[in-house]
């Protein structure tokens, strides 16, 4: 018993080593180049966990998929950097990363902090109910129980609507207070929210398309780095006419 502690010790060491050595370096022994992504892996279809059919390691999904494929498009290795929604924009200034894939919707607001690729994805918010809920329509929700995730667009469009609300650090966590009737609604992406639903019984999704505007998702890249930004354009806009983005969506929409 001793003997397994000291060599899963040993183990977690070497894996915080390498993990420094990567974070701290950029840049990985025999001169890989990498391709740091930052993403906030909690936001099923487009990234989260898994330990079964990774990508990249223990991460899955479309943004994940995407970031390989642009990663190796420009002969880098993709590494995924996972981190709070809201920290990500600063990760970027910062130079902790290269880029943010994210399931990021490209609001003005966040043009200002930095450039956004080609978009990639059509999305809009949507609201989480109970199966047997009489929301039909955003206006409903104003004296309810609402749950947002903290920096999401969501967030904002109920802000902009005037109405109280509960934040959540995880979509997760805000659906399974929805599920045990803490919350009476859950506004989310509209992907997303399938992903939820299907994972908790006695949910539904209701939409109100004049309400909540389409959203585009786009990959974030520092402002000024050009280079960067044009070479992931060349590849989403590629990938886009190939067909290979909604490929690779229809993949991850329908998995069970
Ligand atoms: N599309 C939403 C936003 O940009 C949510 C993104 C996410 O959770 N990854 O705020």
């Amino acid at each position: 018993m001793k003997k397994f502690f000291k060599v899963t010790a040993l183990v977690a060491c070497m894996a915080l080593l390498v993990m420094s050595l990567v974070a701290c370096g950029g840049e990985k022994a025999q001169d890989t180049k990498v391709l740091n992504i930052g993403t906030n892996a909690e936001f099923p279809p487009f990234e989260f966990i898994d330990a079964e059919a990774g990508v990249i390691g223990e991460f899955a999904g479309i943004d994940v998929e995407i970031g390989k494929a642009v990663a190796e498009s420009i002969g880098s290795e993709a590494v995924i950097n996972n981190m709070d929604f809201d920290s990500l924009l600063i990760a970027l200034n910062n130079d902790q990363v290269d880029c943010v894939i994210a399931g990021m919707t490209i609001t003005p607001e966040r043009q200002e902090e930095v450039d956004f690729s080609t978009p990639y994805y059509k999305a809009t918010q949507v609201m989480i109910v109970a199966a047997d809920s009489d929301i039909a329509k955003a206006a409903d929700i104003a004296d309810k129980q609402i749950g947002v995730i903290d920096g999401y667009t969501g967030q904002t469009c109920v802000e902009e609507l005037g109405f109280d609300y509960n934040g959540y650090r995880k979509g997760a966590d805000a659906v399974l207070d929805l599920a045990n009737g803490k919350l009476d609604v859950v506004v989310i992406d509209s992907s997303t929210a399938q992903k939820f639903i299907g994972e908790n019984d006695g949910l539904k999704i209701v939409e109100d398309a004049e309400t909540f505007a389409s959203e585009e998702y786009g990959i974030a890249i520092k402002k000024g780095n050009t280079e960067l930004l044009e070479a992931v354009n060349a590849k989403i806009e590629a990938m886009l006419a190939d067909g290979t983005i909604n490929d690779i969506c229809t993949k991850y929409e329908d998995a069970e």
